[in-house]
């Protein structure tokens, strides 16, 4: 049995380590020694692959092995059919076009991709992995690269709400409503009538009031329960969501993986709350794309900005559109001060499963084309931070070209 709270530095590799458990018959999870490849062999991932005299043979790497252990391995002894089929499909996608196997083997730099494409892959599900285990939200987030050999972001944190940073205070509500039920029988407005606003839902939780309202949500001194109608953002995400990346230069993207309702909550744009004085002394150290993920919260007025260049959640990852499917609404719930909405993204539209998700990062301009301009009660003019000029390829009919 393990001592609780010690670790020690391990002088011996991982490959040592390996070697150990095969000799002692040990499994060990996180180096990848199990009971299946305890015994026999199991292959990891493909990576290299000839033909001698009209009979294929592909290079193995063996799980829990060190590569010293790769070995060529007749087609006939394999059983590992997707990972057959990954190799072709990623040989058809290798850069420099198609490549033929010679007698000895691939040219080396379509067996290199061959390895950086499956490390590629192990990365990518680790980051997955831990992105689930983190998340508070009902809904999976799934990884996905099938472009090129970017891995996992460097310099990201998940998170589920807003960090709060330095100079910035949260005061938490004092006051909840008494209604008997929320949206049928609302005891003086219920939340929202309390600062003369609509109650934004209806009872299937779908968002009934125009962009630039406010929502005013029930919160834990309020009498109601957890199935209160007009409890949603808090609730989290629940779809099904896939970060994938785009194929036209546009990085990251985010797409559904089921359908969504039109009016529905899909996400919150949650950052660390900075003051707006850090966000302009931020904005000259990131680079343009950096840039992009300050979010002035400019409700009211702009003293705040959300920053989601280094904490974020999915939202990190959703791109500009000119003609985008989420629509955001400035939201308050535990906190009343309206110089700190939170920031919740809502489909404009019904949205296909597999489409990606977008929305506009600089409203200004889409409220300046919009005939509502003027009548928006600050609530539309949220926008990340502009900075130099960034070039649109958003892709839609109506593109205004530049992000800013
Ligand atoms: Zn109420
Ligand atoms: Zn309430
Ligand atoms: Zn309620
Ligand atoms: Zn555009």
């Amino acid at each position: 049995r393990a001592p609780r709270r010690c670790s020690v530095c391990c002088k011996s590799t991982w490959a040592q380590l390996r070697e150990i458990c095969r000799a002692e018959r040990l499994r060990c999870a996180a180096l990848g020694v199990t009971r299946r490849n305890l015994g026999e062999f199991e292959v990891e991932y493909l990576c290299d692959y000839k033909r001698v005299g009209g009979e294929e043979f592909y290079l193995v790497k063996w799980r829990g092995y060190p590569d010293s252990a790769n070995s060529w391995e007749p087609r006939k002894n394999l059983r590992c059919r997707g990972l057959l089929k990954q190799l072709h499909q990623d040989l058809a996608r290798a850069p420099g076009g198609p490549v033929r196997p010679g007698p000895r083997g691939l040219p080396p730099r379509a067996s290199s991709y061959l390895v950086q494409k499956a490390e590629q892959r192990q990365a990518l599900r680790r980051w997955e992995q831990h992105l689930n285990n983190t998340r508070s939200h009902r809904g999976r987030i799934a990884v996905e690269n099938e472009v090129d050999l970017h891995g996992p972001p460097r310099d990201f944190v998940y998170i589920n709400e807003y960090k709060v940073g330095a100079g910035v205070q949260l005061t938490p509500v004092a006051v909840g409503c008494e209604c008997s039920d929320c949206l049928a029988e609302a005891a003086g407005g219920c939340c929202p009538g309390a600062s003369h606003n609509k109650f934004a839902y209806n009872e299937a939780g779908q968002v009934r009031i125009r962009a630039g309202l406010p929502i005013y949500e029930c919160n834990s001194r309020c009498r109601c329960g957890s199935d209160c109608p007009n409890r949603v953002v808090q609730k989290g995400i629940r779809y099904d969501l896939c970060i994938f990346r785009t194929g036209n230069g546009r990085g990251w993207g985010v797409r559904t993986l089921e359908r969504i309702r039109k009016n529905s909550f899909v996400m919150e744009y949650v950052g660390e709350i900075i003051t707006s004085e850090e966000a302009e002394r931020r904005g000259q150290v990131y680079d343009r794309q950096g840039a992009t993920y300050l979010f002035d919260l400019d409700y009211v007025e702009d003293v705040y900005t959300v920053d989601a260049a280094h904490y974020g959640n999915i939202s990190h990852f959703v791109n500009h559109s000119c003609d985008p499917n989420l629509q955001v609404y400035n939201v308050f719930i535990e906190n009343l001060d309206e110089r700190l909405p939170r920031i919740a993204l809502f489909a404009t539209r019904p949205i296909r499963a597999g489409e990606e998700l977008t929305f506009d990062y600089n409203m200004h301009e889409s409220t300046r084309m919009d005939s509502n301009f003027g009548l928006a009660g600050g609530g539309l003019s949220s926008s990340p931070r502009s900075r130099g000029r960034i070039e649109c390829k958003c892709g839609a009919a109506a593109c205004r070209k530049y992000l800013f």
